[in-house]
Formats: C-alpha cells, structure tokens, sequence
C-alpha cells in the first residue's frame, strides 16, 4: 500500500514561520525602542487636556501612516480619545487592541526623570504603563501587513486619555466597540518579570463616607457638642471589618479629613475607601453595606457617595480559550507563556464586565509602574510583538 506523504511545501509559503517571525521583531528592535522613546517623551498626564491631546494627536498620525484611519472623539475634560480603524482582507469581525496614552507623572517630570537606556533597560514615566504597549500595536500591525500583503482581518485601535483616573470620558466608547468585536486585547504591562498575561483582575470602586456632627466649643460646652470624628471613627472601625482576604475582598480606608481646630468639637469627617472585588456578586453586597451604615450617635447624619468603577474581569471561558492560544503561539518559540490574576484594574475590566473575550497584560514587561524607577526589559519587546500578532491573526 502506497505510503501518503504530506506535501513538502506549505500551502502559504509567503508567510514566515514563528522562528522568522521572531527574527524579523528582533531586526525591528531598534525602531521600536526609539519610537517608545519617543512616546515617553512627549508628556501626557491625565489632567492635562492640551498635553495628553499632543500625544493624542501624534499617536493618530502615526497609525494613520500605517494606513489606519483616525476618528477623534473629543472629551472636555480630558484629552480626546482616538480610534484608528484598519481594515482587513477577511470579512471578519475586528479585533479591538485597547491602550491608554495617559500617564499618572505630572507636567515635567521627565526633566527629573529623563528616558533613558541602561542595562537593557528602557526607563521613563510611563514607559511600561503603557507607552510600550501602544508602540507594540504598530509594529505587530506593521509585520502583519508586511507579511500577509494586507492586514488578515479588520483590527480597530482604541487610545485612550484618561484611563489613570477612572475612564469616564472614554468607558461608553470602549464599550462599544468591544460589543463590535470578536476579542478584546489590552496592552497594559504583563505581570511581573517572567511577563505573564492577565486573565483576571480585582473589580476596583471608591466610597466617601461623610458624616456630620454638631460643633461645639470644646472648653465651654463640651458636652453639647455631638463629634463627627468620634463617629466616623465608629464606622471606620466596622468598614475595615468587611474585608474578606480569602474571597478576594478587600476594604481600604486610605484617606480621613475633619474637624477644624482643637478646641472645637468636629461638626463634619469623611473617609475615602478603596475597595476591591473578586467577583461581580460582591459588588452588590458591598453597595448594600455602605448605603445601611447607621450612626451609633443618633445626632450625627451618615452620607455615602460612590461605588464599584469596574467590575472584576472574571477568569471566564472565552478569557481561557484566549489565554490557550496565547499560550500555544509562544511555545512555537519555546515560550513558557504564564497567565495571573491581578489586584489592579484596567479598561479590560469594562470590555470582559459586557462578556466580551478579553486578555490583558499583553504589553511590556518591567517593573515600577507609577513609580520613580518605571522601566521595560527591551530583550522582551520582540516576542511581545510576535505574540500579538499571533493573537490578532487567529483570535
Ligand atoms: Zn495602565
């Protein structure tokens, strides 16, 4: 019986194997890191609208050379949102690669900080939270391009201004054109060194307990005065009690103000409180508590403001068949590819909060998020970029 051999040659020969892929990243180091650089270089904190749309607008005119097409929507508060539709060869549903091109650094904190190379090392504000990460969206639609003729499927990019601080000029958008989309991936920083993706993360919201007393000069009349110190430090006491550690809950009362002047008896206190969430159950119970708090003192009023921002990004289904193929495409390169769950939020937690398929921490890898020290390991950007383009060709 005749042996059936496979076909030597591939059916796509024009298209190269992983191991070229990774060549081929790796003989685009060079442009990649300076135009990450040149990113951190342009300073965009979230509260600097005429800042954060210089960056904006750079951003839009480079995905456009890409040939993307950019539609700018405009915020009043922060810098506009931009959107860069490209299309694709196949009549698919798009991909949505999400990033934020605000940072938390105020106005001139590169002189104190400058970008610099070091160690194989790229530091500056911002660099790692997320500048590299938007840097990686172009090149891997660069390669994609470059090796397919044309882009295998429509890809829409979302830059957003104001992710630092809560979404909320960018949130309905982002929404939506996840809804438009087959999967969903945030270029937010990996976690921790070995650069595992994340595949869940903490639902992140914000209480301000206010309570109100009744002054009262604490030399003379002392006993009339009713102290909303004293009160708040009561409901402080039971706040911290709902934590939960083992269920993934956790309750932080991060900032207290009140009273006026030692010799006056406190008429208003008020505490802002951080919570984190694990699952989206939680979200209510904990609404609930917040809005049943009582005083123990019947002068003083109790008023609470806030809520949940973003509810958790749930370790799902379609979150795993994401993770699986991310996890096989690396392995073509010898990749031990990792996946973990993360306290901190991000607008991936939007995206999966609506159910679509999402993986985030997809971007740099580094340290110092935030922080003075913030820097990427640049030997890790090539396979970053191959990987994202793995996961845009076959989500
Ligand atoms: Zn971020």
């Amino acid at each position: 019986m005749p042996i059936k051999r496979k076909p030597l040659t591939s059916s796509r020969p024009t298209i190269p194997l992983w191991r070229d892929r990774l060549s081929y990243f790796e003989s685009r180091l060079g442009p990649l890191v300076e135009t990450i650089r040149e990113f951190v270089e342009i300073e965009s904190p979230s509260d600097n609208k005429l800042a954060a749309d210089r960056m904006g607008t750079v951003l839009a005119a480079k995905f456009e050379a890409l040939g993307g097409r950019a539609c700018v929507h405009r915020a009043e508060d922060y810098g506009d949102n931009i959107q860069i539709d490209f299309p694709g060869r196949d009549k698919l549903k798009p991909v949505l690669l999400l990033g934020h091109f605000d940072t938390v650094y105020p106005l001139g904190t590169l002189a104190a900080m400058p970008s610099h190379l070091s160690h194989g090392h790229l530091h500056g504000p911002g660099v790692l939270d997320m500048k590299s990460g938007i840097a990686l969206m172009m090149y891997a639609i660069e390669a994609l391009q470059k090796w397919h003729g044309a882009l295998p499927r429509p890809v829409t990019v979302f830059l957003v201004s104001d992710e630092e601080v809560g979404s909320y000029s960018s949130r309905q958008t982002t929404e939506s054109l996840a809804r438009e989309s087959t999967a969903v991936f945030v270029l937010e920083p990996a976690a921790g060194l070995r650069g595992a993706v994340k595949t869940a993360r903490k639902g992140v919201g914000a209480y301000t307990v206010t309570v109100k007393g009744i002054a009262a000069h604490a030399g003379l009349d002392p006993g009339k005065g009713h102290s909303a110190i004293l009160e708040l430090s009561r409901q402080i006491v039971t706040i911290s009690k709902w934590s939960d550690l083992k269920r993934g809950l956790s309750v932080n009362p991060g900032v207290i103000r009140g009273g006026t002047r030692t010799n006056v008896v406190a008429a208003e206190a008020a505490v802002e409180v951080d919570v984190r969430i694990k699952t989206a159950n939680q979200a209510k119970g904990l609404d609930r508590k917040f809005h049943s708090l009582k005083p123990a003192d019947k002068h003083c009023k109790i008023s609470v403001e806030g809520g949940i921002n973003r509810l958790p990004m749930e370790r799902k289904d379609g979150v795993v068949a994401l993770y699986k193929k991310a996890h096989a495409i690396a392995r073509q390169v010898d990749w031990q590819l990792d996946e973990a769950a993360v306290g901190g939020g991000s607008d991936g937690n939007f995206t999966a909060g609506i159910g679509i398929p999402t993986l985030d921490g997809m971007g740099g890898v580094g340290e110092g998020a935030h922080a003075v020290h913030e820097y990427i390991v640049v030997s890790e950007l090539p396979r970053r970029a191959l990987l994202l383009a793995g996961m845009i060709e076959s989500a």
